[in-house]
């Protein structure tokens, strides 16, 4: 089988950290928030997912989320999740090896293939907060019963568990991703237009540090200038049947 350049990356790294988008789950069929898929009735995402519209008009920021749960709960893991799994697996078997995986994404779907060392930067779409009390709990019912929903222990109004436009990160979530980002010797960004802050910001922290830097995207970004290798291609293309291509180092 043909090695190409990204597989020639891969055999010499030894830290590898992955950041995905919103573009590794469109093979999956989960629209991306700016591809022309990503429009809802005559909404755009970026509209949408704000604490301002959530303010002004709950019921349709959470009609626009029960909409989405149903496409994300309808959609299965594709090649692309799959080989991320395959190459932590392989990453944790090298000496010295380490594997980390920050996804911008709240679908659930990177768990769902079975990656293990994961850190959510943007929140977890079945996952709902109480905007009173703070309580929080899991919930993975389509359709939701009554829209907008509230809390069965102070009725406030309950908001998706995810960060929104203008929001800051999870402290913790973040903190770690700037750190293995930063030791990191090779950093793979997949699927993002790269324009969200600060999760934008962690592959430079890597280059900074050293790290090389592998974008795989159908369109040019930001980061492409700076990729050591820009792979223009669609995520589970590029990446199905990965770890198998692997040389030994
Ligand atoms: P984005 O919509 O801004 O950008 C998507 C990127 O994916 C684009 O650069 C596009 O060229 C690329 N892309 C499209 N199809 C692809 C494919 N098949 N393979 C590889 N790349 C592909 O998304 P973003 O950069 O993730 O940032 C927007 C925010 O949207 C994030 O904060 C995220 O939380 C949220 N979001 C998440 C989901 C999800 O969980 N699946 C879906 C939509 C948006
Ligand atoms: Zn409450």
């Amino acid at each position: 089988m043909e090695t190409t350049d990204l597989e020639a990356f891969l055999s010499r790294a030894k830290a590898l950290c992955v950041l995905t988008g919103s573009g590794i789950s469109q093979e999956s069929g989960i629209p991306t928030f700016r591809g022309n898929d990503g429009l809802w009735k005559q909404y755009r995402a970026e509209v949408l997912a704000t604490p301002g519209a959530f303010a002004r008009d709950p019921k349709l920021v959470w009609e626009w989320y029960a909409w989405r749960r149903e496409i994300i709960h309808r959609a299965q893991p594709n090649a692309a999740h799959q080989a991320l799994v395959e190459l932590e697996a392989e990453f944790s078997a090298r000496p010295g090896g380490r594997f980390a995986l920050l996804t911008q994404n709240v679908d659930g779907l990177h768990e769902r293939a079975g990656t293990g060392n994961l850190i959510r930067l943007h929140g977890d779409i079945w996952r709902l907060r109480c905007t009173g009390c703070g309580a929080e709990r899991q919930d993975y019912s389509v359709p939701l019963d009554r829209l907008p929903p509230h809390c069965s222990f102070c009725f406030s109004l309950l908001r998706p568990a995810v960060v929104w436009f203008g929001e800051s990160l999870p402290q913790e979530e973040w903190a770690r991703a700037a750190d293995v980002s930063a030791s990191a010797d090779l950093f793979l960004v997949i699927g993002t237009s790269a324009l969200v802050q600060p999760a934008a910001s962690l592959p430079l922290l890597a280059k900074q540090n050293g790290g090389l830097l592998i974008e795989i995207n159908p369109a040019p970004t930001p980061l492409s200038g700076l990729a050591d290798l820009a792979i223009r291609g669609k995520a589970a293309e590029v990446l199905g049947g990965l770890s198998s291509r692997i040389p030994d180092a």
